[in-house]
């Protein structure tokens, strides 16, 4: 794909940039190899600070962060302003929280004299997507400079001017040249940046089809890898929810960032008793939403990130509907300028068909009803994903089997699904694996090395 800002609300071509050349390439690399000797040196304290600085300069500059967010990928603007909040939320917390996670570990102490020590790994690539163009990168950062790696980029092809913004921070922030560097670079150039031996490990956001590409060509350099895919997370409601917070949660669980999110809801499985009454308040909400300029504060949607996406999610509608789907609102590309959608709420996919096994990358719900407890864990189940899943019931004995049948990273009771630096967040199944955010997230590109020291007999 081009390197290229357009703005999905107007069509119009910001800014274009030409791909790294393979010399290039390398002298960023070896600028990264360099940096990585002089960042593990660093005194933990002095890497804290400079990640509480670059919360501080995220925050000053939030407004123009945000709205370049916004032009470049179309996120409605109070949910860029809120995505860059959540960006130094990240960046304080490995901040407070480092020095405890990387303390090494005593085993077992009394029975053997052994600790495990944390080491970082040196270069990691990250390849991100566009949907959280900051928020993407900076669970990546905060962690792996937090513990002394450096850091890598390639961005998607439509956010390059988010992807240089985000190394100009880190500069400023005061992390050493190197730490952190945006290649702008084509997909296919990918495969020359992880084969290089300087380059340890790799964490991949995106689609199916780019994971298992970079996840093969990591497995045969024996080389560590995190994968962060698709989803196609269910949204069960049960009789004994609230009807009212359940319905108002879903139509956010499903708009988020315009639909387009990885950990968005995107099967609605309900109770039968309750059916009826959620698919008419829920399609009445999703319809009344408010779709238009990105710019605007009360826009809900904004349009999708690209006209291809658009185009794409438009044609998972009409499979849906041609396998045998009812069509509860919307359906339609919107008319005019910019990659708007209407919310569309489908009902009784066929569970045969092949698009209820994809995922819909934009403000489209499915909806399925389920007569029990047994067959909404089946239905929740039954999709090559294992992301997240959000549950809404008081009940405390379908809570523990929810908890132990359902196949996914996560499980939120009575609450949207949710990314926190706190929480580990990752899946199972074609959704990677891996995990990011917390302590887990931060082992992930450190060497656990076991030191063992044996008891010998005093010398002399
Ligand atoms: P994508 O096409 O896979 O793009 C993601 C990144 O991978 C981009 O930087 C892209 O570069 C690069 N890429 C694509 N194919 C590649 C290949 N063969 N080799 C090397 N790099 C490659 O994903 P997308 O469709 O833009 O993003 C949406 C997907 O991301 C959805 O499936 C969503 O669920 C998933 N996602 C997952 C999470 C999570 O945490 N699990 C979070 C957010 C999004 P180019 O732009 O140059 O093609």
């Amino acid at each position: 794909m081009p390197i290229q800002s357009i703005n999905p609300a107007t069509g119009i071509l910001m800014r274009s940039f030409t791909p790294l050349s393979g010399e290039e390439l390398m002298q960023k690399i070896a600028l990264a190899e360099a940096a990585f000797t002089q960042t593990a040196e660093l005194p933990l304290t002095h890497r804290a600070l400079c990640m509480r600085k670059l919360a501080h300069l995220l925050e000053e500059e939030v407004a123009d962060l945000a709205a370049l967010i916004t032009s470049e990928m179309g996120k409605p603007i109070t949910q860029a302003r809120a995505e860059i909040a959540k960006c130094a939320s990240v960046c304080r917390y490995y901040a407070e929280h480092a020095a405890r996670i990387l303390a090494p570990e005593p085993i077992d102490p009394g029975s053997i004299d052994a600790f495990v020590r944390w080491y970082p790994l040196g270069v990691v690539l990250a390849v991100m997507p566009w949907n959280f163009p900051f928020w993407q990168v900076f669970r990546f950062i905060a962690p792996a400079l937090m513990a002394g790696n450096v850091g890598l980029l390639k961005h998607a092809s439509n956010v390059p001017q988010c992807a240089l913004a985000i190394e100009a921070l880190v500069r400023r922030a005061g992390f050493p040249r190197g730490c952190f560097q945006t290649l702008l670079i084509e997909a296919r150039q990918v495969e020359a940046v992880l084969a290089d031996e300087r380059v340890a490990a790799v964490t991949v956001t995106g689609s199916e089809s780019a994971g298992r590409a970079i996840a093969a060509q990591a497995g045969w350099l024996i080389k560590k890898s995190v994968l962060e895919l698709g989803g196609s997370d269910p949204f069960i409601v049960m009789p004994s929810a609230s009807l009212d917070a359940a319905v108002a949660a879903a139509v956010q669980a499903r708009c988020i960032n315009s639909g387009q999110s990885c950990i968005a809801a995107k099967r609605f499985l309900i109770a039968d008793s309750i059916y009826d009454d959620f698919e008419s308040r829920f399609a009445a909400a999703m319809d009344a939403m408010q779709v238009g300029d990105p710019m605007l504060e009360d826009t809900q949607i904004g349009p999708l990130a690209t006209a291809q996406q658009r185009e794409e999610l438009h044609q998972q509608v009409q499979a849906a509907l041609h396998a045998g789907a009812r069509l509860l609102t919307g359906g339609e590309c919107m008319l005019g300028r910019g990659n708007y959608y209407e919310p569309t709420v489908l009902a009784g996919v066929p569970r045969t068909s092949q698009v209820y096994r994809e995922e819909f990358f934009g403000p489209v719900a499915m909806l399925f009803r389920v007569a029990d407890i047994d067959e909404a864990i089946l239905v929740a189940n039954d999709t090559p994903f294992g992301l997240a899943a959000s549950v809404w019931t008081r009940n405390r004995a379908e809570q523990t089997r929810f908890t132990a049948e359902l196949q996914c990273g996560a499980v939120f009771f009575n609450a949207q699904s949710a990314s926190d630096p706190r929480l580990p967040f990752g899946g199972i199944k074609r959704s990677g694996y891996g995990r990011e955010l917390s302590a887990a997230g931060m082992r992930e590109f450190l060497n656990a090395k076991t030191v063992v020291t044996a008891q010998q007999a005093p010398t002399p």
